[in-house]
């Protein structure tokens, strides 16, 4: 099911055509209405005049993160300030947050986005959409909520927290599908385990699961579908381009459909910065074509992926992104081994006796880089022998070197004693960083 059929299964040559026209316009607004994109593009020596097609992309220069904390709180704003109808802000645990702004039709192209994602998730107007991610200035909460709306759905807006009170208020009203984090989701699965009241099979009434805002595994997934009787689905999206729905899986969770009609994608080798081969690996890099508060062009994400350009079987042509490896943001530099978060988790999660909590902890004594990872047994399994303990520590030691080249030193934890995460979760961190 589409919530915009005509635009979800155009054909390619027409929706270039339309990214097209929607680009030469972008270049000529950013150009005229932001000193940042003017003093870039001038000093790369391109008009936008030279802005013809979107083939002309590359020669636009790019855009950084840091570009917006430089310009911050506002200064790669567009739209007037009159025309500003809402705030969001990153939540910059380094340094100044990124603010965005949204006008009013930036706030429907946003709504209209995740409403297209939840319909391929098969969420309709007969749905309750419990929507635990935090409110505020996070765009995940506002974000679900206004396209669960457009969707016609009823949203429950719980918020993150209050575990309890979620919990009760997902039986006594139905929910029927959840928004959260994939953290969060778990730590919501583990307490309704630990809740001798409140029975999945009988007493919830879930079938969908809409995850999103941090990168999350299959193996995650598969335990998210056990624990909560679902079917989970990634949601996309990153605040510096307009929050959550950027892009979804459809039914066939073959990739993540990217609503390329308002946000374009390319992927770029991330240092010779030129476009890759179609279906290679490289940097996302995003620029919105219908934004009008904040638009942003050729904007570096930092997320390594691939794109997928073939016609999906559920008849969208809209491009299809692998997923997301890892932010190069999360990425860990281990004796100088790469180390993605998402893969000690995926590799943990293999194993029946751990719950998905750990947390790594990376520091330096005697130059040499001293890499630990907590795990956490699940309450089964704590009253096990010292012996069959060290020996499914061995297991997921040997499972670790052999996915990750470098063995950690493991730690088997108690149940519950790893701190669960209402938002985005910390699994890492890095003392290097701290002691420079
Ligand atoms: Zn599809």
């Amino acid at each position: 099911m589409y919530f915009n059929e005509r635009i979800e299964t155009m054909e390619r040559l027409q929706l270039r055509q339309l990214q097209s026209e929607r680009l030469v316009k972008l270049v000529k607004y950013t150009y005229d209405n932001v000193k940042f994109y003017r003093e870039r593009m001038d000093e790369a020596g391109v008009k936008p005049e030279d802005i013809k097609s979107i083939d002309d992309i590359s020669k636009l220069p790019f855009m950084k993160k840091q570009d917006l904390r430089d310009y911050y709180p506002t200064d790669t704003f567009a739209a007037p300030m009159k025309d500003i109808v809402r705030f969001h802000a990153s939540s910059g645990t380094t340094g100044k947050p990124i603010v965005a702004g949204y006008t009013q039709h930036d706030l429907d192209c946003w709504s209209e986005g995740v409403a297209r994602c939840l319909t391929a998730y098969g969420v309709t107007k007969e749905d309750v959409v419990q929507v635990s991610y935090g409110y505020g200035l996070f765009t995940g909460g506002l974000g679900a909520h206004d396209g669960a709306q457009k969707v016609g759905a009823a949203v429950l807006p719980t918020s993150s927290g209050n575990t309890s009170k979620q919990i009760l208020l997902m039986k006594d009203l139905k929910t029927t599908a959840l928004c959260c984090t994939p953290s969060y989701a778990l730590f919501l699965a583990e307490s309704i385990e630990n809740d001798p009241n409140t029975d999945v099979e009988k007493d919830l009434h879930l079938r969908v699961g809409i995850f999103g805002a941090e990168p999350w595994t299959e193996n995650m997934r598969k335990e998210l579908e056990n624990k909560l009787h679902i079917k989970a689905y990634d949601i996309y999206g990153l605040t510096e381009v307009s929050g959550p729905g950027v892009g979804g899986e459809c039914e066939y969770q073959d990739g993540t459909h990217l609503w390329e009609d308002m946000f374009f994608p390319e992927i770029i080798d991330p240092v010779t910065l030129q476009p890759v081969e179609p279906g290679q690996e490289g940097e996302l890099v995003f620029t919105t074509l219908t934004k009008e508060g904040m638009p942003v062009v050729r904007y570096r994400t930092r997320d390594l992926t691939h794109l997928i350009y073939d016609k999906c079987r559920c008849g969208r042509t809209m491009v299809r992104m692998g997923r997301i490896l890892g932010r190069s943001d999360d990425m860990l530099i281990i004796r100088g081994v790469n180390v993605f978060p998402s893969t000690i988790e995926s590799c943990i999660l293999e194993l029946p006796e751990f719950t998905g909590q750990y947390f790594v902890t990376v520091d330096r004594v005697n130059n040499v880089d001293t890499f630990d990872i907590e795990v956490e047994l699940r309450p089964e399994f704590y009253g096990e022998s010292m012996d069959k303990l060290l020996h499914i520590k061995d297991r997921l030691v040997g499972r670790l070197v052999s996915v990750l080249g470098i063995k950690p030193v493991v730690h088997i934890v108690e149940p519950n004693s790893i701190e669960r995460s209402m938002g985005k979760a910390k699994h890492v961190l890095d003392k290097r960083k701290l002691s420079n």
